[in-house]
């Protein structure tokens, strides 16, 4: 098979990073941040977390987020945890499109800064 001329090349590269740019169109809202479940023991005398074996409170969701440089953490209920679960993975999947829409134009770049 002949190799792809520079043109072919670039044109397919172009076809790719059109088709990744219009998928970003249907990622939803996006949210930096990681869910982590809790398990809590209060300071209850007699409470059921301390008893043998212990049943702790919980479990709780909490979403760590850095914010202007600090972490910050708050608790979800579960259905707003499903909400935050979301949009942290539209947020994987945003960064994984922008990832190959950079490694695409770095190939092109090659064929490109030829070109001028
Ligand atoms: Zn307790």
């Amino acid at each position: 098979m002949a190799r792809a001329t520079p043109a072919e090349q670039l044109a397919r590269y172009d076809n790719r990073y059109r088709a990744l740019a219009a998928q970003l169109a249907d990622i939803g809202p996006i949210s930096s941040g990681s869910l982590t479940r809790r398990y809590t023991r209060c300071t209850s005398p007699g409470c059921k977390c301390r008893a043998d074996p212990p049943r702790p409170h919980g479990p709780y969701w909490q979403l760590t987020r850095k914010i202007d440089g600090k972490t910050v953490t708050r608790r979800l209920t579960p259905a707003q945890a499903k909400l935050y679960q979301e949009w942290i993975a539209n947020d994987r999947r945003l960064r994984r499109i922008t990832d190959q829409m950079r490694t695409i134009t770095a190939k092109a770049a090659e064929i490109r800064l030829n070109e001028v």
